[in-house]
C-alpha cells in the first residue's frame, strides 16, 4: 500500500468515515471508496451510512443530496469546484416562472439539479428511475422535466407521455455524436453499443441498450455479447472492465470526460479527512422542502428493461 493511501486508512478510520464514489471518478479515487455507484444506488447508499463522516466523491448536487439525506453527519466534498454544467442551467426563481405557466403539470427533476431546485419540484428521479416516476405520474397531469432535455426526450419516447421539456444538457454526453457511433461500430463490428439517456437522440437511435451506468454495467455483465461500445462519461469504462475482466469496452467518443468529476484526486480526499473541510450544507428551508421529492424518488423503483 503507498504512503497516500495508508494515511487516507488511518484517517478514515480516526474519523469513522465512509467514502462514496461516482462511477465517473478517477480510478484512484474509485479504489478508495467504500461504496461506488450511480447517483441512485449513492442516493440510497447515503441512506444507510452509520458513519459520523462522508466523504462524497462526486459533483456538488450528490453531495448536497447527502447532506439532506443526513443532516446531522458532515458531508465533505473534497473539491468545492466540482459542479455539474447541466445542474447550473436551471435556478429555483426560473423554474418557479415556468410553474407559473403550467399549474396543473407535475414537475419531475432529475437528481442532477441544485437542491434549490428540488426543493420546488414534485418528485426527482434519476437516470436509473426517470422512466419508472414517470409513469406513476396520474396519466391526466401533464409532465414538466428538468433540467436534462435529452433524458425528458427518452422518457417521453419510453413513456408515450405529454412531457415537457426543460432546456439543459450535460455538455459531456453531448459531444457524444452519431458519427463516433458509427465509427466505432465500423472497427468493431460484433460490438454492442450500450448508451447512456443523456446521450442526445441521434445518439439513443443507434443504440442496442440504453440504460444508467449501473444498468449499463448489469446489461453488459449479463450479455452473452463480449464487445461493447460505451456512450457515456470516460471514466465509467473502469468500473466496467473490473466488473468484466473477460469483455472488451471500447468508449463511444474520445472526449466524453467530465472535468468536474475528474477534479478530485486521493490527495484531495486526504486533505478533506485531515481537515473536515470543505464541507457542503443545504439551508434548513431547502433541505426541508427538497427532502419529500429526494424520498419520493428512493421510493420508486428503478426502470424495467
Ligand atoms: S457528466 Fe454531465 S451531468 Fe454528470 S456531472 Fe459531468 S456535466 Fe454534470
Amino acid at each position: 500500500m503507498d504512503t497516500l493511501t495508508k494515511e487516507i486508512q488511518e484517517l478514515r478510520e480516526r474519523r469513522n468515515a465512509i467514502i462514496l464514489a461516482h462511477y465517473y471518478q478517477r480510478p484512484e479515487v474509485q479504489d478508495l471508496a467504500d461504496r461506488v455507484g450511480d447517483s441512485l444506488g449513492l442516493a440510497r447508499a447515503a441512506t444507510e451510512v452509520e458513519a459520523d463522516v462522508i466523504v462524497f466523491c462526486g459533483v456538488h448536487f450528490m453531495a448536497e443530496t447527502a447532506a439532506i439525506l443526513n443532516p446531522d453527519t458532515p458531508v465533505l466534498l473534497p473539491d468545492t469546484k466540482s459542479g455539474c454544467p447541466m445542474a447550473d442551467m436551471i435556478t429555483r426563481e426560473a423554474l418557479e416562472e415556468r410553474k407559473a405557466d403550467d399549474p396543473d403539470a407535475v414537475v419531475v427533476t432529475y437528481v442532477n439539479s441544485s437542491a434549490a431546485v428540488k426543493a420546488s419540484s414534485d418528485i426527482c428521479c434519476t437516470s436509473a428511475n426517470a422512466v419508472r416516476v414517470v409513469e406513476d405520474v396520474p396519466a391526466e397531469r401533464p409532465v414538466l422535466f428538468t433540467p436534462d432535455r435529452n433524458l425528458g426526450h427518452y422518457v417521453r419516447r419510453r413513456t408515450g407521455r405529454n412531457i415537457m421539456l426543460w432546456e439543459g444538457w450535460c455538455p459531456t454526453h453531448e459531444r457524444i455524436l452519431p458519427e463516433h457511433i458509427l465509427e466505432r461500430k465500423r472497427e468493431h463490428p460484433d460490438a454492442a453499443v450500450v448508451v447512456h439517456p443523456e446521450c442526445p437522440p441521434a445518439v439513443i437511435d443507434l443504440a442496442d441498450a440504453v440504460a444508467s451506468t449501473g444498468g449499463m454495467l448489469d446489461y453488459c455483465a449479463a450479455s452473452e455479447c463480449g464487445a461493447f461500445i460505451i456512450g457515456t462519461e470516460s471514466g465509467f469504462l473502469y468500473p466496467l472492465e473490473r466488473r468484466c475482466p473477460d469483455k472488451k469496452f471500447y468508449a463511444a467518443s474520445p472526449v466524453a470526460d467530465c472535468p468536474n468529476m475528474k477534479r478530485i484526486t486521493a490527495g484531495k480526499v486526504r486533505d478533506a479527512l485531515e481537515s473536515m473541510q470543505p464541507r457542503v450544507t443545504v439551508p434548513d428551508d431547502i433541505a426541508r422542502d427538497a427532502r419529500a421529492p429526494i424520498e419520493r424518488m428512493l421510493a420508486a423503483g428503478r426502470d424495467r428493461p
